[in-house]
Order: C-alpha cells, then structure tokens, then sequence
C-alpha cells in the first residue's frame, strides 16, 4: 500500500468539523498555496478551504500530494505523543500532567516599565525583548487591541521591537490567532521568529518540526506558552459586562482572570465577576481542549500564583534553557523559587488535570498514522 499522505479532507473531517479544532490558524498559515482563509467572525475561528479549489471539503493540491496542513496541526491523530517524543525523547509519565518540565519557578522583569506593562511579572514581555535585542529572533507573534483599544478585539500583530512589546503586553481573554501574525513577519523580512499564544499555539512550532513542515518550521524558532484553560466568545462584552454589570467596554482598562474575573476601569474602580457566570461564554474551541499548562511550549508563563506581579515560568526545553539563563545571567529578570508560593504546584497538577479530561478519549486513542522525524535533538 502507498504510504498514506493526509490533507485538508482529512483534516476537515477529523479536526475542523469534529469539535477539536481550536482555531489556531496554523494550517493556514502554513498552506503554501493559500487555499485555506481564517474566519474568525461571531466566535467562529476555524480555517475554512476557498471553494473553487475542491470545495470546502477537499483541495487538489492535497489530491496532488501536499500534505503541510497536517503536518502543521497541533491536534491531528496522535499529536501529543508525537511533540513529546519529538522534544523530550520520550512519551510523558502519568504525573506529568503538566507536561514535561525542567524547572518551575517564580519570575519578574527587573525593568519596571515592562514588569508594569505585563499582565503577571512582565516575563514574558521582558523574554520579548531580551531576544530582540540579544539577537535571538527577528520578530515575534504577539497579540494587541485593533485601534485604540477601545473595542477590545484581541489582534494578531507583529513585535519588532521594544515599543511593539510594550504595546502588547497584558492579556486579552478573547481569542487572538497569533500566528496569522506570520506573514506580515515574513513580509518585513524575519527569518527567526517567536511565537507568543495559548497552549493551542504554542504547540504548533513543535508539531511542525516533529513532521517536518517546511520553511514555517525552521522560522518560528522560539515558543512561549500562556497557561490557559479557556477563552470566551467577544459577547461577554455587551451581554455578561455591560447588560448585567454595566461596564462598557471602552470603560475597561485591565482585566486578569484569578479565581474570579477581576475588571478595572479607567474612573480606577475595580470589579468582581464570578467566573460561573462567565461560562456560557466560552468559546466552542476550548470545549475539548487537554492542554492547560501550554505543554509543548519552549517556555510557559502564567498567572496562578497567589503572589502578584510574579509570573509561574516554567522552562521545558533546552531552547527554553538557553533563554532562560541568558537572561537571568544578564539581569534581565529576577527569579524566586517555587516553593515561595506553595499553592502553584497544586493548583497547576489540578487545573492540568480539569483540561485534560476535556480531550475525547475515542480520539486520543487513535493511533498515529503521520512519519515522525527522527528525535535526534532537543529544542
Ligand atoms: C486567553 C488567556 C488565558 C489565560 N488563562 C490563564 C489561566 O487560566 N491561568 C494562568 O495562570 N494564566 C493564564 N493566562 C496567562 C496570563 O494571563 C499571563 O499571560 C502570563 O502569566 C504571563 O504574564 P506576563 O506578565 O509574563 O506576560 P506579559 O508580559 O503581559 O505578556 C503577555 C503576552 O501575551 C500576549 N497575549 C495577550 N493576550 C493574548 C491573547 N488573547 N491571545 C494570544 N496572546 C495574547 C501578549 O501579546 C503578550 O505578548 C492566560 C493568558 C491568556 C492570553
Ligand atoms: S486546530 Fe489549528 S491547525 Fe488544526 S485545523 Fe484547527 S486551526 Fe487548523
Ligand atoms: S483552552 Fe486555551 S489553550 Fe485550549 S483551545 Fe482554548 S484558548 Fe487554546
């Protein structure tokens, strides 16, 4: 039998339209015949195949033989299994709920105006600029607010340098599909690029080396995970904030998410929302997410510390590594040690465990079909 070349029909059929797609976008941006558009309208985000070329289940060029979509998909068939030993030389044990780590500690930027700008410590904001400067990546995938802010529609953009960073930092709960950010990237001529998202993101740079990907592989070089256990449909501006609690959007300054929905708003007053309420406005792509802890990341970053300003870092690979003490060598961030907040650890095992329960066990059982590179070195 021919060895087997899956495509954007199988794609459609075991991902997209069978509840497993996040939305990430990455067979989009990694389709090199631009056959596959993004819709991210009325909390839809899914790729969608543009009809003259096979219809919106099929593509000739997969017929032909191209198969980059799903080698770029970071939930096809056995992709867990497949990143783990692409990265870690091994498949993960039990207790490694988390994912696979080197090390969890505590961190903050010890430059003030970026440790202000971040959502948690400014971690990753600083680790942005750090590589930046340190000529580590050309440019990174970030996200923004579209305009002046004031709608809070979560964007994809471009972060070339220190003031891109600084205007990207914080974090948005709605989804925003960093790596659509990718070809603007290209455009400005990056060859070395850093891919900021969720774990659903953050994924996608190790899945696409693991199976060989193509030039997209080689270039997004450095993946920096938020945790994250879900995100919400843009309608809990208007029906959740504003119809139940009054708070308009363009009044809103910040938001975190820690334990409750926590809102500030530019007259500097400061709202509670339980986040029970805020559930019927989970996106549909989160619904059988397993990945909380942004598994297959590089680096990830959280908030679920009860020390606030600190960012919960957890360094997985040794790309990871290198960065990682790169910096703290160089000043760049301050570090303290897990143990200084006791409730992390326990509280990352149990929320990893709530995420991975989502995953439809029927799926995860499938076997994986796609040839795996050989995992001669780590990240
Ligand atoms: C949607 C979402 C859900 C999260 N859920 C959790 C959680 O449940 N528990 C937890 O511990 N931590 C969660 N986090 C992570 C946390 O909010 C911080 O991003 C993390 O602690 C890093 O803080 P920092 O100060 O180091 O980052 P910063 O220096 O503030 O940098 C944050 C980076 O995130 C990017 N970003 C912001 N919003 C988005 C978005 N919507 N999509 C893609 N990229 C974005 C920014 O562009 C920036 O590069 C979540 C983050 C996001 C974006
Ligand atoms: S999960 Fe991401 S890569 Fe896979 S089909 Fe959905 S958008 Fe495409
Ligand atoms: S829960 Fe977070 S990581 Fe999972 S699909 Fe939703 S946004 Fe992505």
């Amino acid at each position: 039998m021919p060895p087997e070349k899956p495509h954007w029909a199988d794609l459609y059929r075991e991902v997209v339209t069978s509840g497993l797609c996040t939305g990430c976008s990455a067979c989009v941006v990694a389709c090199p015949y631009d056959v596959l558009g993004y819709d991210d309208g009325d909390g839809r985000y899914k790729p969608f195949h543009v009809e003259e070329n096979g219809g919106v289940d099929d593509c000739t060029h997969g017929e032909k033989g191209c198969t980059l979509c799903t080698r770029a998909c970071p939930r096809f068939r056995s992709w867990e299994t497949e990143i783990d030993n692409y990265l870690f030389r091994r498949e993960r044990a039990p207790e490694e709920v988390a994912g696979i780590s080197e090390e969890i500690v505590l961190t903050r930027s010890t430059d003030r105006e970026l440790a202000t700008a971040g959502q948690d410590g400014g971690f990753v904001s600083a680790l942005l600029v750090w590589a930046l400067e340190h000529d580590v990546i050309d440019a990174a995938l970030v996200s923004t607010l579209e305009g002046d802010g004031s709608s809070w529609k979560a964007v994809p953009m471009v972060a070339r340098n220190r003031e891109d960073v600084l205007s990207s930092a914080g974090s948005r709960y709605t989804y925003c599909a960093n790596p659509m950010a990718y070809k603007d990237a290209i455009d400005g001529g990056a060859e070395r690029i850093a891919l900021v998202g969720m774990g659903c993101q953050a994924s996608a740079p190790a899945i696409m080396s693991a199976r060989k990907a193509g030039k997209i592989a080689r270039r997004i070089s450095l993946s920096v995970g938020l945790l994250c256990s879900k995100t919400f449909d843009d309608a809990i501006f208007d029906r959740l904030f504003d119809d139940k609690y009054s708070l308009r959007r363009e009044e809103i300054s910040k938001m975190n998410i820690k334990g409750v929905f926590q809102v500030w708003t530019n007259d500097g007053e400061y709202h509670e929302i339980p986040l029970k309420e805020a559930r019927e406005y989970t996106r549909s792509g989160c619904n059988a997410c397993p990945d909380f802890a942004a598994e297959h990341a590089d680096i990830s970053a959280g908030g679920i510390g009860a020390l606030n300003d600190w960012t919960v870092t957890i360094v997985r690979t040794q790309r990871g590594r290198d960065v990682f003490d790169s910096m703290v060598t160089a000043g760049a961030i301050e570090t303290r040690p897990i143990e200084d907040d006791p409730g992390v650890i326990p509280l990352l095992n149990k929320l990893s465990r709530v995420s991975r329960k989502r995953w439809p066990s029927t799926e995860f059982a499938s076997p994986g079909t796609m040839p795996v590179a050989s995992p001669s070195a780590s990240r």
